[in-house]
C-alpha cells in the first residue's frame, strides 16, 4: 500500500511548470506600509495564511465589478435579483467543478470550516460513531461533542502517514456496534503543514463500512482537491484561507444525510412549503436540495469570491504554485535548519511532504516574545500558541497545559520545555523576499537577541513603550 499523500502534485520545480503560476499571485495589501518599534516603516510580511490568506487581486476586482449589481438571491423578480441568482447558483457550479464533485453531490454554502463540519456533525445519522485523530484542528475535533447520541472516538497521533492508516484500519476493525461512522481527517496540518494520506485513510474507512470528511481547510489553498478521485465523501473549507476573505465556506459532497436530516437552520429558503392546517398549526416541507441547509438570506458576496478564488487558483495552475511553494518551503526550512536553537515542530518526520506552513520553537525564547519582536522590529506578521490544535501541539512540544511566563522572561530556558510555539505560513501570493526577511530575521533574533523590550499585556507580548 502506497501511504505517499494522495492530493500531491507532482511538479518538481517551478522552473520545469509551463504555468505563470512560479511569480506570486497578485494579493490585496502587498504594498502596505507599517512601522517598525526601531524607527521607520517596511512592507508588511503577512506570513500568517494559514489563519486567513490575503485576498486575490482578481477576487477583490470581480467583487468590485459585481458589486453595482448586487441584489438579493432567490427572492426577487427585479433584474438584478435574478443576476444575483444566477452569480449564486453559478458559483455552486464552479465550487463543485473545484473539487470535482460528483453528479449527485452537493454543495452548501456555509460560513467556515468549523460551520461545514457543525452542519455534518448535526446531520449525521442518529447513533454515528465518528473517528477523529487528536492530531486535528479543534474544528474536526470538537463538533461531534455537540450531539448525546453521537460516540467519538479519538485516535492517538500516529507518527507516519502509514501508522495513520494503521490505526485507523485498527479502530475501525474493533467497532463494536453496527450502524454510520464517519472518519473525520485533516488534508493537510494546520500546524505541520504534513499532508496526510487522504486516499489510503478514504480506502479504509469504506472497507470497513464508514464514510469519511476531508477537512480541507489548509489544503485546498495549496493543492487540488479531488473529492471522486480522492474517495471522500465530503469536503470542507473556508472562504478567508482561499483568498476569499469574505465570511463564506463549503460543504460539499454526498447528498443522503443533508437530505434526510432536519435543516441546520429553520427559517426561509429552507423551506419549500409551509402551510396552515385546519387545527391551527403549521406544516412545514424542507427543500431537499442543499437550500435545505442555507434557510436565510445568503452571504452572496463571500460565496462568488470563493467561486472567483477557485477559478484564480485552477487558471494558474496548480503545477506552478506546488512547486513554487516548495520553493518556499524549501528556503525557510534550509534557513531554519541553520538556527541549531531552532527546532521545527514535525509528526511525520523531515522527509513528509508538506505546504506552506511551518511551527517551531526558539530555545530559550518565549514564543509569544519571539513573534512579537518579529512584527516590531521586522515588520513580519506570524502566530504564536498552540493554533487551535491544543493536543497535537502538546504532543509536538511534549508539555502539558500550563500557563506561559512573562514575555521577557524566556518560558523555555536552556533544557526546559515551550509551553507555546511560532508557526509561519504562506502561499500563493508570498513573494521570496517575505520568507528571505523571515529567516534573517530569526537568524539575528537568536544571534543578537531582541533591540527592544517587551511587556504582557492583556496576554499578548508588546513592545513597551515605556
Ligand atoms: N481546520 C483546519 C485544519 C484549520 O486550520 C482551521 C482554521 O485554522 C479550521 C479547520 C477552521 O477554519 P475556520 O476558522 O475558517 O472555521
Amino acid at each position: 500500500m502506497s501511504t505517499r499523500p494522495s492530493a500531491l502534485a507532482s511538479a518538481d520545480s517551478c522552473a520545469a511548470s509551463s504555468s505563470a503560476a512560479c511569480e506570486p499571485l497578485p494579493v490585496l495589501g502587498s504594498d502596505v506600509l507599517v512601522p517598525l518599534v526601531t524607527g521607520g516603516e517596511v512592507t508588511y510580511a503577512a506570513l500568517d495564511y494559514a489563519a486567513s490568506a490575503p485576498a486575490l487581486r482578481r477576487v477583490w476586482d470581480d467583487i468590485a465589478a459585481y458589486a453595482p449589481y448586487y441584489g438579493s438571491v432567490h427572492r426577487g423578480a427585479g433584474y438584478l435579483s435574478q443576476l444575483s441568482t444566477d452569480l449564486f447558483e453559478n458559483s455552486r457550479k464552479d465550487v463543485a467543478a473545484f473539487l470535482g464533485c460528483r453528479a449527485d453531490d452537493q454543495v452548501v454554502f456555509t460560513r467556515s470550516t468549523t460551520d461545514s463540519l457543525n452542519l455534518l456533525a448535526a446531520v449525521a445519522p442518529r447513533g454515528t460513531q465518528v473517528f477523529v485523530f487528536e492530531t486535528e484542528h479543534h474544528a474536526s475535533l470538537l463538533p461531534w461533542r455537540q450531539r448525546a447520541d453521537i460516540a467519538v472516538h479519538y485516535l492517538s497521533a500516529p507518527r507516519s502517514p502509514r501508522q495513520a492508516v494503521e490505526t485507523l484500519e485498527t479502530a475501525l476493525a474493533g467497532r463494536a456496534a453496527e450502524g454510520p461512522a464517519l472518519v473525520c481527517v485533516t488534508g493537510a496540518s494546520n500546524v505541520t503543514g504534513e499532508l496526510w494520506p487522504v486516499r489510503e485513510l478514504a480506502a479504509a474507512a469504506h472497507a470497513h463500512g464508514a464514510r469519511i470528511v476531508l477537512d480541507a481547510a489548509q489544503l485546498a489553498p495549496h493543492h487540488p482537491v479531488d473529492i471522486a478521485a480522492a474517495d471522500v465523501d465530503w469536503v470542507a473549507f473556508s472562504g478567508h484561507k482561499l483568498y476569499a476573505p469574505f465570511g463564506a465556506g463549503v460543504l460539499a459532497g454526498r447528498a443522503d444525510w443533508l437530505r434526510e436530516a432536519q435543516p441546520y437552520l429553520a427559517g426561509g429558503g429552507a423551506s419549500r412549503k409551509v402551510a396552515r392546517r385546519d387545527d391551527g398549526g403549521i406544516d412545514v416541507e424542507w427543500h431537499t436540495t442543499a437550500a435545505r441547509h442555507e434557510a436565510g438570506s445568503p452571504n452572496v458576496i463571500g460565496v462568488y469570491a470563493i467561486a472567483s478564488a477557485c477559478k484564480a487558483l485552477t487558471e494558474a495552475g496548480f503545477e506552478g504554485l506546488v512547486a513554487r511553494e516548495r520553493q518556499l518551503i524549501a528556503k525557510v526550512r534550509a534557513g531554519l535548519a541553520e538556527v541549531p536553537e531552532v527546532r521545527v515542530l514535525s509528526l511525520f518526520g523531515d522527509d513528509a511532504p508538506r505546504v506552506g506552513v511551518l511551527s517551531f520553537v526558539v530555545e530559550g525564547w518565549n514564543s509569544s516574545h519571539f513573534a512579537a519582536a518579529l512584527s516590531a522590529e521586522y515588520g513580519i506578521g506570524v502566530r504564536d500558541g498552540l493554533f487551535c490544535a491544543h493536543p497535537l501541539v502538546r504532543t509536538l512540544l511534549d508539555s502539558e497545559p500550563d500557563e506561559p511566563g512573562e514575555c521577557g522572561a524566556p518560558e523555555a530556558a536552556p533544557g526546559e520545555r515551550a509551553l507555546n510555539a511560532i508557526r509561519v505560513s504562506f502561499g500563493a501570493g508570498t513573494p521570496d523576499e517575505h520568507v528571505e526577511r523571515f529567516v534573517r530575521a530569526v537568524r539575528e533574533l537568536v544571534r543578537d537577541g531582541a533591540r527592544w523590550s517587551y511587556r504582557t499585556e492583556d496576554g499578548r507580548c508588546v513592545p513597551d513603550r515605556g
